[in-house]
């Protein structure tokens, strides 16, 4: 409100009805988008001592206008407006196909996918019998499918998250949690839910190893780690020095532009294809 005197109304500010124009238009946009199917999917290289091991699907959408946006752009809307929910179901199911179609090829038959699901989506009554059905329908592997959740996920109910889990876990299905570093009790929910790998959150794999506090924090998680026999991803790598921190600290797993950006599926397939060849 930098114009507006003591007595203005705020409604009246015009910069706040820009704000107020540009979320109608994009929710409006988000709609038609849905309709007219403008998501992709890109694809991130996961990998560890041994070379490409799986990848994490990242929505993008492309926009008309604007061209590809990223989840920061466009997530939080579909939260409020609870387009989250076919979007996620979307996601699941694309996402579920393509493993099905990596499968049936050489190169990218060991694949893993990790797929991030929303605290709506996971909270979902039905949340575990739509999961099983993408899965069965589109014939991907369950042992191939990951799921990443973040800690807001699980605060709603810790008993009915770690029954989903274990219920989806029986499938074969496995659970990352997601960003692990950044919330508050983290500790706790690490012990109590059965997980199979943690992600250490970007912002601290930024800092190492020139920041003490990060370095601290990163050796750490992975002592923890180790000690309740969780794997550990590390996610943001962009630099040779921060991998040779994580490998020397006893990481096994990596994500991050060192390796490769999130890349469109063609792009993705020739990266597999690519190392395959050398
Ligand atoms: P995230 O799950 O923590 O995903 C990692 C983000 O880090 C991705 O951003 C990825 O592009 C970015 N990244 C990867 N490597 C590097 C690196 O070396 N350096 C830096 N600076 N960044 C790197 P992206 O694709 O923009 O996604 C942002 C967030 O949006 C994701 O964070 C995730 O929380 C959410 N998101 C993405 N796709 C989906 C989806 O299908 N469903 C839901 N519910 N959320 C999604
Ligand atoms: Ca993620
Ligand atoms: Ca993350
Ligand atoms: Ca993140």
């Amino acid at each position: 409100a930098k114009a507006a005197g003591r007595n203005a109304m705020c409604f009246f500010d015009p910069d706040m009805q820009e704000v107020m124009n540009a979320r109608v238009i994009l929710e409006s946009d988000l709609h038609k988008s849905w309709e007219r199917n403008e998501f992709v999917l890109h694809y991130q290289p996961q990998v560890d001592g041994n070379g490409v091991v799986g990848a994490e699907a990242l929505i993008r959408w492309q926009h008309p206008r604007r061209g590809l946006l990223p989840p920061a752009e466009f997530i939080t809307q579909t939260e409020e407006t609870g387009l989250i929910l076919p979007l996620g179901n979307w996601v699941l199911e694309a996402a579920c196909i393509q493993l099905a179609t990596w499968s049936e090829r050489p190169e990218t038959a060991g694949l893993n996918l990790a797929v991030n699901v929303s605290p709506r989506q996971f909270c979902q009554p039905d949340f575990v019998e739509l999961v099983i059905s993408t899965l069965e329908r589109s014939g991907a592997d369950p042992h191939r499918l990951k799921l990443e959740l973040t800690e807001s996920v699980l605060v709603h109910n810790m008993d009915e998250t770690i029954a989903k889990m274990t219920a989806l876990k029986a499938k074969g299905v496995g659970f990352a949690l997601d960003d692990f570093g950044v919330g508050y009790s983290s500790l706790y929910y690490l012990k109590r839910l059965p997980l199979d790998w943690v992600k250490i959150d970007q912002s601290f794999v930024r800092d190492v190893p020139t920041d003490a506090n990060a370095a601290t924090i990163v050796r750490a998680i992975l002592l923890l780690a180790k000690s309740l026999e969780l794997a550990v991803i590390a996610e943001g790598v962009e630099t040779a020095a921060q991998r040779d921190f994580l490998v020397k600290h006893g990481c096994t797993a990596y994500q991050g532009y060192l390796f490769s950006p999130p890349l469109p599926l063609d792009q993705f397939e020739e990266f597999m294809a690519g190392r395959d060849g050398q």
